[in-house]
């Protein structure tokens, strides 16, 4: 039995070629001949199954230890599929913090589909135990990581409260990958990935995977995948392939890299919190121990009042300023502008995104030179809250009206807006 680096590298053979080409081949055909009219050819038409896909999606399966795998047009799409095996009037117990496009899809699409889609904060099982107690709850969804405040989401426990409420745990595993954790092991029933961030790992395919634990859940979700048809292409599905041959290494580097910035932030005298669950004194560490294998390569922190976060961002020179993770490269965002701005505002201070947010998603770069590039733009944020504070004490000391403007006006200037 192979391990899992050279599962990665290799994936399960498919032997359906004579030319001894180490890679598969990408069939680049929509249609496939039959014998005879009688025939029941392995392929007929390349939405419903094409080899290049079938290698991709036996090769998850293997990764995440699950009955079946699928391969979707992004990770949206991935989920749209999970999400349709349901029927109008299930309850979806759903975690606050999840993903924004997918707390979109849930809100604006599904709802009007029909699901009833229930919030709950997963870091509270009895308020997990609650919700899925009410009637018609079939299912609870998660990330593994939270985003962007990378809280531990326990996939035991919440699958074994899932299935004592006959209910099926589904688990967003993109920021954790099946190099760190296997949720399906840890008794999820559908583990489902943006195949676009850590596993392809090059910012340059959108892709979706999915991998169900049982043969029932497997023809639910063909079903829906050749119905709904958001199929990966099989040009997409090979840079797939490719991006997962170096996952460990990739990932090894990026949280090499990611725990010695948090380390720095910790330190730093403008950063009021760091959220990695790879640091001790993270509230997720001891979790994190338990069920992960390492705590992944994305990280955020908090600027102390006063100091602008877009003037921090706009600075850097090494971190690109983009959405999307898991990639070679170093991005850095700011949640309460870019990732998360579909959330109300009031939602996303409640659940703790604050406006002095910044999300990094480490790249596999030189570490001193991530260093040096958040030590210099923390500078420039840290000189220009300086420099404002002199000029307010300026207007402030002309005393009356004009002192009284200066006072109001704001700390965090809108940049994306
Ligand atoms: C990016 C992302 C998605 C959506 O995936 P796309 O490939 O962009 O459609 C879903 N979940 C998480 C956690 C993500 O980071």
């Amino acid at each position: 039995m192979a391990r899992f680096n050279t599962q990665l590298v290799h994936g399960v053979p498919v032997n359906d070629n004579n030319t001894g080409a180490v890679n598969p081949p990408i069939y680049n055909s929509s249609t496939y001949t039959f014998e005879s009219v009688d025939a029941m050819p392995r392929w007929d038409y390349a939405r419903s199954g094409n080899p290049t896909r079938e290698f991709l999606e036996s090769q998850i399966a293997q990764l995440e230890h699950g009955e079946r795998g699928f391969a979707f047009a992004s990770g949206l799409a991935a989920i749209h599929a999970v999400l349709s095996i349901f029927q109008p009037g299930d309850r979806i117990v759903v975690s606050k913090d999840i993903y924004g496009g997918t707390y979109s899809q849930l809100n604006e699409h599904f709802s009007r589909w029909g699901l009833v889609v229930d919030g709950v904060d997963t870091q509270d099982p009895v308020a997990v135990s609650r919700a899925l107690s009410k009637p018609d709850a079939k299912a609870v969804y998660f990330e593994t990581l939270t985003n962007p405040l990378l809280k531990v989401n326990d996939v035991q426990s919440l699958a074994a409260l899932a299935h004592a409420h006959g209910a099926i745990a589904i688990v967003d595993n993109t920021f954790v990958t099946p190099y760190l954790q296997q949720p399906l092991d840890l008794g999820a029933d559908v583990v489902l990935h943006s195949a676009t961030k850590y596993l392809a790992g090059h910012s340059d395919v959108v892709a979706g995977l999915v991998v169900v634990r049982n043969a029932d859940l497997a023809s639910r979700i063909y079903f829906v995948q050749n119905r709904l048809g958001a199929v990966l292409p099989p040009a997409e599905c090979d840079s797939v392939r490719r991006g997962i041959q170096t996952l460990a290494l990739r990932m090894d580097r990026q949280q090499e890299n990611a725990l010695k910035l948090a380390r720095y932030l910790k330190r730093h005298p403008l950063v009021s919190a760091v959220h990695y669950p790879g640091l001790e004194s993270d509230p997720g560490h001891a979790l994190a121990e338990r069920e992960l294998n390492g705590a992944g390569g994305v990280l955020s922190f908090e600027v102390k009042d006063g100091v602008d976060a877009g003037t921090v961002l706009n600075n850097f020179k090494v971190f690109r300023l983009a959405v999307s993770l898991g990639a070679v490269e170093s991005l850095a965002e700011f949640p309460a502008r870019m990732t998360h701005f579909e959330l109300p505002r009031e939602e996303r201070l409640k659940i703790g995104i604050t406006d002095g947010l910044i999300r990094l998603a480490v790249g596999i770069e030189d570490a001193a030179d991530l260093l040096e590039d958040l030590g210099q733009a923390l500078a420039v944020a840290g000189r220009e809250r300086d420099e404002r504070a002199a000029r307010n004490a300026v207007t402030a000391g002309e005393g009356g009206k004009a002192g009284k403007a200066a006072e109001t006006v704001p700390v965090k200037v809108q940049v994306f807006a």
